[in-house]
């Protein structure tokens, strides 16, 4: 099968389609060079070249200014769980934690074995369907930083506005939303993302972190879990996954080309937004998110009974869709639409949709 489909994966997810074929003509032997991107040291100057570019794209995509670093690092979000308390969870301090679902309750737990955390902004009670309010977030005077995750990817919550942290660096995971709109970066401390949901195949993460934080890296860290020594090699430290950076790269030249983030922004919005609608058009479908909440990647849903949703999965795998079943941990539907998921595969969803209700409401 050459066709594709549309496809709803959580991750890792839909690719934008010129990129998959630019790596495609360019696999066997990148123009110029002769060799694979795959078969090229990370010392020479064409893959210097790669990651340079990879970098000031970043940085003009999502205006990330003088005074911070972006790192391609390894071991996926969840390695950031680790890293980012062995760097900057000091000695005698204690991390605050928002607690807004499954992966924010792993990068916690992972935090714990570090150092102190102070959980805060729980929404377990009401099933992760919303964002706590400031209101209900308790944030320790002097915390070493306030880890948040803003895009929720099993519960299908977003943040829409940031916490109000002060001084203290705000450290986010934004795996599952990283460049699907305009962010100030200036208001963080640090950001990461696994690429394998908005960026790029897995093996690679991203990480963004200001200069001074920098200065709270131990010496004694092992250095390949070290940001500092990440820093100074210029994420060059060890051989780097080198085919996802090129790919990132791609991808990120893929959104500078529509027109950056604000451009993605409107598409994401009008993507969601059609989904949305039709959730609330009757009571057929249940959304999960409550409204100020919801998320413009992954959209959750159920039926009113399992059996149902169970049909709804097995009829939209036969109709050509992929991936909507909802995490196994919730159950239910999941409509996972980043960056690169088509508009036109939406229209086709909501078409299904319509049809499965005519026959089973
Ligand atoms: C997918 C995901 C993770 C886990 O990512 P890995 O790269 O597999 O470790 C962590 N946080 C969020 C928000 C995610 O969506």
């Amino acid at each position: 099968m050459t066709e594709r489909i549309f496809n709803f994966s959580s991750g890792p997810a839909v690719m934008p389609l010129p990129v998959l074929e630019q790596v495609q003509r360019d696999l066997v032997a990148l123009p110029g060079v002769g060799m694979s991107v795959m078969e090229i040291s990370h010392r020479s100057s064409t893959f210097e070249a790669i990651i340079a570019k990879a970098e000031a794209d970043i940085r003009k995509l999502a205006g990330v200014p003088d005074g911070y670093r972006i790192l391609f690092l390894q071991g996926g979000a969840s390695l950031q769980f680790s890293m980012v308390p062995m760097n900057l969870l000091t000695e005698g301090r204690t991390a605050d934690y928002l607690m807004t679902g499954t992966w924010a309750d792993k990068a916690a737990g992972e935090a714990r074995k570090v150092g102190t955390v102070n959980e805060t902004g729980s929404t377990a009670a009401d099933g992760f369907g919303r964002i706590p309010t400031d209101a209900e977030c308790a944030f320790t005077p002097g915390a070493a930083y306030v880890h948040m995750t803003s895009n929720n990817t099993i519960e299908g919550t977003e943040w829409q506005r940031l916490p109000k942290v002060g001084d203290v660096p705000l450290v986010c995971d934004a795996s599952s939303d990283i460049f699907s709109g305009p962010i100030d970066v200036t208001r963080y401390g640090l950001i990461y993302a696994g690429a394998q949901k908005n960026l790029g195949p897995s093996g690679v993460t991203l990480v963004i972190v200001r200069d001074d934080l920098l200065a709270r890296s131990a010496r004694a860290l092992p250095s390949m879990l070290n940001y500092a020594v990440q820093a100074e090699n210029g994420s060059l430290y060890n051989t780097p996954p080198a085919f996802g950076i090129y790919v990132l790269a791609l991808v990120v030249e893929w959104l500078l080309k529509l027109g950056g983030l604000p451009a993605i922004d409107a598409m994401n919005e009008r993507k969601a937004g059609r989904l949305y609608a039709e959730l609330d058009r009757t009571g057929f479908w249940r959304p999960t998110a409550q409204g100020d909440s919801r998320s413009l990647m992954n959209v959750t849903f159920r039926l009113a009974t399992e059996e149902l949703e169970k049909a709804f999965v097995k009829e939209s795998t036969a109709a050509g869709f992929d991936g909507l079943k909802g995490h196994r941990s919730v159950g239910g539907m999941r409509a996972s639409i980043y960056n690169a998921f088509p508009e036109e595969g939406i229209d086709r969803l909501v078409e299904f949709m319509r049809d499965f209700e005519q026959r089973n409401g």
